[in-house]
C-alpha cells in the first residue's frame, strides 16, 4: 500500500516537472525573451499575467478551452501538448523499468535530452542563452535531488516489504 503511495507521489511530481519543463525548457529556446527564473507566466498576446489558478498544468487549458483569461485569444497548444508529453513519457518509461533508480537516471536523461533536442531543433534564444542555460542547469540539479529523494524512499519502502 505504502509502495503505492509513494509511487503516486512520484508521478504527482513528474506532473509538476511537466510544468516546470514548459518554463525551463521552452524559455531556452529561439524568440523568448523571459528569463528561465522568473515566475510569472504572461499572455503572449495581451502582456497580461496569467493567473496561478490557470496555470495549472494539462486541467487549466481545458478548462479554459484554450483561451486567454483576459482576452479571450487562443493560447498556443504547444504548451500543452508539452506538459502531456511529458507526463506520458515519464511515468511510461518509470512504469517499464518499475520506479527503480534506473528509472530515475532515465528520467534525468529524457528530461535533458529534450532540452538539448529541443534547443537544436527550434534554436536557441537570442538574449543571453548561456547565463540563462546555466542557471537551467542549476536549478535542475535542486528538482531532481527532490525527485531522487521519491526513488530513495520507494526503495526503503521496498526493502522493508522483503
Ligand atoms: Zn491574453
Amino acid at each position: 500500500m505504502l509502495e503505492y503511495i509513494v509511487i503516486a507521489t512520484i508521478i504527482f511530481a513528474f506532473y509538476i516537472l511537466s510544468a516546470y519543463a514548459t518554463t525551463d525548457i521552452l524559455r531556452l529556446l529561439k524568440g523568448s525573451t523571459v528569463p528561465v527564473y522568473a515566475p510569472d507566466c504572461y499572455c503572449d498576446a495581451c502582456k497580461n499575467k496569467i493567473r496561478l489558478i490557470d496555470q495549472v498544468p494539462i486541467f487549466a487549458y481545458l478548462f479554459n478551452r484554450g483561451k486567454c483569461h483576459y482576452c479571450k485569444c487562443k493560447i498556443p497548444p504547444y504548451d500543452f501538448l508539452f506538459e502531456v508529453f511529458f507526463l506520458i513519457a515519464l511515468t511510461g518509461t518509470n512504469m517499464i523499468l518499475r520506479f527503480s533508480y534506473v528509472g530515475f537516471i532515465a528520467t534525468v536523461a529524457e528530461y535533458e535530452l529534450t532540452k538539448l533536442i529541443f534547443i537544436l531543433i527550434k534554436g536557441k534564444r537570442e538574449e543571453s542563452f548561456g547565463k540563462n542555460l546555466l542557471i537551467s542547469l542549476f536549478t535542475n540539479v535542486f528538482v531532481f535531488l527532490l525527485v531522487g529523494a521519491l526513488y530513495v524512499m520507494l526503495a526503503i519502502v521496498r526493502a522493508r516489504l522483503v
